[in-house]
């Protein structure tokens, strides 16, 4: 499995879907870019989330709010006082580790060594912690259980901290405290502060949503696993307000959904699961995750949380203005109640690279062959088709440019005339085509062409006139 993820990683490097962020000056750590496949595969995943969210339900409208906010938005949202991380620092190494991780690394390794019950106690005591805050406890457990830091090897830690994981900057010249602004370490905020607009002049009737995709950044002190944790990422969130009292239905309703949108794209069940969470955040009075099944273990990929009226009615505090719904049905003014969806882009990028990601063995007797091929979605693919002159002569790059003039004006297609054909299947293999139109003789006598299908390998020989209809219906919506 770490195999399959480390060819994953530099399959994704190879073939132009993630960068390292300013490689040449050896990079930044946790930031990545996204390269010419990977943007076009990324734009995919988004138009899928936001027509099925914001096209497919009429209560859901669709905005793009700024990533600086008020700074007292984040007071209100209780991120400068409790969006925190627990970090203690090996005094050997000078390195910082979040507590909670090195002990689910303890944990983890209890686990290996058969030591079940040792592990089952290290985590109730660890959450225990974690859910009072006790810094104190988090580092005795530390103590107690001998951990060591990875890099000195040795056992001489600090105490426990709390790290506040946003990022922040001064807007406008002076560099005062009044002036410090924070980068938003979510989109959820834009959304509530927005309601009323919203709400008002789209004349929202409850329930309704409203979704929006857009960065995030947070000052994440352990880096790991490629794009999973990631200190500038994008988020697809939406915001479900809701009358008190019906939010547990709608909580159902859309763990439901958001499961079967992922199930959608094909992949096998059983490699996603849902995960309940004991320890709520401040806001929540229920939360879900569902996790998908990565090489490295179960991990969140989305998040279904209830968050009650908490958003609305801290800013109704903070801000004193009236943020208040009358339903027409009950006859009465409340705060809405909020069910969230909360989607990281960049890991749904990294699952739908490693569910499509096979290496596959082609030999025939003593006659060796394979190939990488990323049996993506077809509405996911970067390029949806890519026109293939057989040779470079006799007319065929004219015949096969005149095709691809018209296709371009519906989908992303790309012409390649170097190389062997059977090469130039193979690059497009790798990043998943779903479509190689083979452009021969034949094809200026009777306008026909070869078309062959990424997955089976098949070819059929088509009308040209037919191309537009059979790369529509694959990947069309
Ligand atoms: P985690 O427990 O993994 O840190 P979280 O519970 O803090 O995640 P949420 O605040 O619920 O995450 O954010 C919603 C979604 O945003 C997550 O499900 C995840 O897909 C994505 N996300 C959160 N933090 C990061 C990050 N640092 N890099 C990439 N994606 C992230």
């Amino acid at each position: 499995n770490d195999e399959l993820f480390k060819n994953v990683i530099s399959h994704a490097k190879e073939y132009g879907f993630v960068f390292q962020s300013s490689e040449i000056y050896d990079g930044l750590s946790a930031v990545y870019d996204y390269g010419q496949n990977g943007a076009e595969l990324k734009n995919n995943i988004k138009t899928y989330w936001w027509k099925s969210m914001v096209q497919m339900h009429e209560n859901i409208v669709g905005i793009d709010a700024a990533i600086f906010m008020h700074p007292t938005t984040w007071k209100a949202s209780g991120h400068v006082d409790g969006f925190n991380d627990p970090m203690i620092d090996n005094k050997d190494s000078k390195k910082r580790y979040r507590a909670d991780q090195l002990i689910e690394d303890k944990i983890a390794r209890y686990e290996k060594d058969g030591k079940t019950e040792k592990a089952a106690q290290l985590q109730t005591a660890m959450d225990e912690a974690l859910k009072a805050d006790n810094l104190t406890a988090l580092r005795d457990l530390i103590v107690e259980h001998e951990i060591v830091c990875p890099v000195s090897g040795t056992r001489n830690w600090t105490d426990v901290r709390q790290f506040n994981l946003m990022f922040s900057t001064q807007m406008g010249a002076v560099a005062d405290d009044a002036d410090v602004i924070y980068l938003r370490p979510e989109t959820a905020q834009g959304i509530f502060v927005n309601y009323l607009n919203v709400q008002k002049t789209g004349r929202m009737k409850i329930p309704f949503g409203i979704a929006q995709i857009g960065k995030a950044f947070r000052n994440e002190v352990i880096a790991r696993q490629f794009i999973m944790r990631m200190r500038e990422f994008e988020q697809m969130e939406m915001q479900f307000f809701v009358r008190p009292g019906s939010e547990m239905e709608w909580y159902d309703y859309w763990k439901q959904t958001r499961l079967k949108w992922h199930k959608a794209l094909g992949t096998a069940s059983e490699k996603y699961r849902f995960h309940d969470h004991t320890k709520l955040a401040h806001y929540a009075n229920a939360a879900v995750d569902i996790e998908f099944q990565f090489p490295f273990g179960f991990k969140e990929v989305e998040g279904i949380h209830s968050r009650t009226d908490f958003d609305l009615s801290q800013h109704q505090k903070f801000s004193g203005k009236k943020i208040q719904y009358f339903d027409p049905e009950i006859n009465q003014n409340y705060v809405p109640y909020v069910i969230e969806t909360s989607i990281g882009l960049d890991r749904m990028f990294l699952l739908t690279l490693i569910n499509a990601y096979e290496e596959q063995d082609l030999s025939e007797g003593d006659k060796k062959d394979s190939r990488v091929v990323l049996r993506l979605h077809p509405c996911l693919a970067p390029v949806k088709a890519a026109i293939l002159p057989l040779t470079k002569k006799d007319g065929l790059p004219e015949k096969a440019r005149e095709i691809m003039d018209r296709l371009k004006l519906d989908h992303n297609i790309i012409y390649e005339e170097k190389d062997s054909i059977g090469k130039r299947y193979r690059r497009q293999d790798a990043i998943g085509t779903p479509f190689c139109i083979t452009v021969d003789h034949q094809s200026l006598q009777d306008n026909t062409v070869t078309i062959r299908h990424r997955d089976t390998m098949e070819q059929e020989r088509v009308e040209i006139a037919q191309l537009d209809r059979i790369i529509g219906d694959r990947v069309s919506w």
